[in-house]
């Protein structure tokens, strides 16, 4: 099914290889888009899209994917930022190295990836950027010190741009995921993911396909007056944000 309303866009979404933007990415597909997706290995990434290897915390890697991402499919138009990791310590273990490889990642890569960007939006007077942030951005979460800073970095980042940039047809929204079935849930251990459960007024984790057409709808013509805003995608866990 193509979006009625666009033609195919060039769409990039960070760490597209699996969980979370692998979905996206096949979200944007389903919808007719030209979909590049970026994995640290270059490998993986669903049928029909290109994958390109890339580290978000190394910017040559990111300049030298980009570039191969706009000469198979044009200017990006839409970004994803999605490559995100966890390195959970409660905060008295919780190393300088931790906190700064969280940051670098998680806020750092998605700064380093937008600002590759936005130059070709700004001149097309047309963008969309979707940060995947996390309620534990906004709710915190014992043994996230890093996690939850570098998740609420990224509201900072969407609010500042929207001011910045807002009357160029761009718009910056950030996407809260709550608790959502991928490998990074996974490896938590039973006990945990079934208190979480209990925690989550919906009762479940939620599909990474559920995350996936939120974002794609921030990335339509439809959404084109929403920007800077928090759209959580968490089954009511963190109501009252
Ligand atoms: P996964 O661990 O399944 O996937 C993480 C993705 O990020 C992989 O594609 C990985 O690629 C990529 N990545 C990690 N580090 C880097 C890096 N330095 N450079 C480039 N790519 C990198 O995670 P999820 O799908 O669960 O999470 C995706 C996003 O959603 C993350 O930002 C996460 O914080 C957020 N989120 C997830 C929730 C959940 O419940 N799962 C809840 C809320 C938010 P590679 O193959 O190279 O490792």
């Amino acid at each position: 099914m193509t979006d009625a309303t666009t033609d195919p866009r060039s769409v990039l979404i960070t760490g597209g290889n699996r969980g979370i933007g692998r979905s996206i990415a096949e979200e944007f597909l389903r919808r007719g888009d030209k979909v590049a997706v970026t994995s640290r290995s270059g490998e993986g990434g669903p049928e029909g899209a290109l994958t390109v290897a890339a580290d978000v915390t190394d910017g040559t890697s990111l300049d030298a994917a980009i570039k191969t991402v706009e000469e198979a499919h044009g200017p990006v138009e839409v970004l994803v930022a999605n490559a995100g990791i966890t390195d959970d310590q409660l905060l008295l273990r919780m190393g300088d190295d931790s906190f700064e490889k969280v940051l670098d990642t998680n806020l750092t890569g998605s700064f380093r990836t937008v600002k590759r960007v936005i130059k070709s939006m700004m001149r097309k007077k047309k963008g969309r950027i979707v940060l995947i942030s996390s309620v534990v951005g906004l709710y915190g979460s014992p043994g996230q010190v890093n996690y939850a800073a570098s998740k609420s970095g990224l509201i900072g980042i969407a609010r500042a741009l929207t001011r910045e940039l807002g009357s160029r047809g761009i718009t910056a929204n950030v996407v809260a995921p709550g608790y959502i079935d991928t490998e990074m849930t996974q490896s938590l251990g039973e006990d945990l993911q079934e208190s979480y459960r209990k925690a989550i007024p919906a009762g479940r984790f939620a599909d990474p396909a559920e995350v996936a057409k939120v974002v794609a709808f921030l990335a339509s013509d439809d959404a084109a007056y929403i920007s800077g805003a928090v759209i959580p995608v968490d089954g009511g866990l963190g109501m009252g944000h």
